[in-house]
């Protein structure tokens, strides 16, 4: 995840950087800092378990109560990770995870877990493990039980071949979890990968460096590549409750089997 992107909008909206090298400044990786004492209060992150009574605006449009000020995570992070813990086997079985531009948050507590064999990679965040592009991987057939992608296929103009990249990699029978920004709303996910202008791309998309979000046919696209895809959505997944506790928007992740 990025940080701080939005402070420099206006210079990339003007394109007086490229995006290779915005993606390069290393500060945009910074890591969160060692988990503080916390504040107590209503709100609960599940994945540093610290309680604060508010969360840090996050996001290009400062979305309030966002990011846990703890370990840095933000709601679809929270989201990834409920879901992981209580409707897979990742915290107890024995897997090799491959986890694409690690959220810090995330990559703290699974590089933890001592039944995980953990490999990041991302094609300009120094921390990560290797730093490759996702539409060429440098991993062997099936070298892979589970591989997380939370918020990348959209940054990638060719994402089909990303998707196909990743099922490469995945063993048959394997899983991926895949979050983008999706809207069941939409059939068809508007594609904007010849769209050239940052400035362009933020007005359809909301970010600069998005080349589409994603509509219905983000099934089909996985099932291309060789994922069987199956959506599941916060508000099926967690009461209002939850939601309020742990502060999880209307949020979406595609459950895929290597087929
Ligand atoms: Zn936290």
């Amino acid at each position: 995840m990025l940080q701080g992107l939005s402070r420099m909008l206006p210079t990339i909206e003007t394109e007086a950087l490229d995006e290779a090298a915005v993606y390069r400044m290393e500060r945009l990786y910074a890591r969160t800092a060692a988990p503080g004492k916390g504040a107590p209060g209503v709100l609960e992150c599940p994945i540093c378990n610290r309680t604060a009574l508010r969360f840090l605006p996050f996001g290009l449009g400062g979305r309030r109560n966002a990011m846990c000020p703890t370990c840095g995570s933000v709601e679809r992070h929270r989201f990834l990770w409920l879901y992981l813990t209580t409707r897979t086997d990742l915290l107890t079985g024995r897997h090799r995870v491959l986890h694409t531009a690690p959220e810090t948050a995330l990559e703290e507590r699974l590089r933890g877990l001592p039944n995980l064999r953990y490999e990041s990679v991302d094609r300009f965040n120094p921390y990560a493990d290797r730093q490759a592009d996702l539409t060429d991987l440098p991993y062997g057939d099936g070298t892979f039980d589970v591989v997380l992608t939370s918020h990348v296929l959209e940054h990638i103009p060719d994402d089909r071949k990303a998707m196909a990249e990743l099922a490469r990699v995945t063993r048959r029978g394997g899983r991926a979890v895949v979050m983008v920004p999706y809207t069941p709303k939409e059939a068809v996910s508007p594609e904007g990968r010849d769209i050239a202008s940052p400035a362009e791309r933020m007005a359809r998309f909301g970010h600069p460096y998005h080349y589409r979000y994603y509509g219905r046919d983000l099934v089909d696209r996985l099932a291309d590549a060789g994922f069987e895809a199956k959506g599941v959505s916060s508000r099926q997944m967690l009461s209002p409750h939850r939601r309020r506790r742990f502060r999880i928007n209307a949020n979406w992740l595609f459950h895929c089997i290597r087929r």
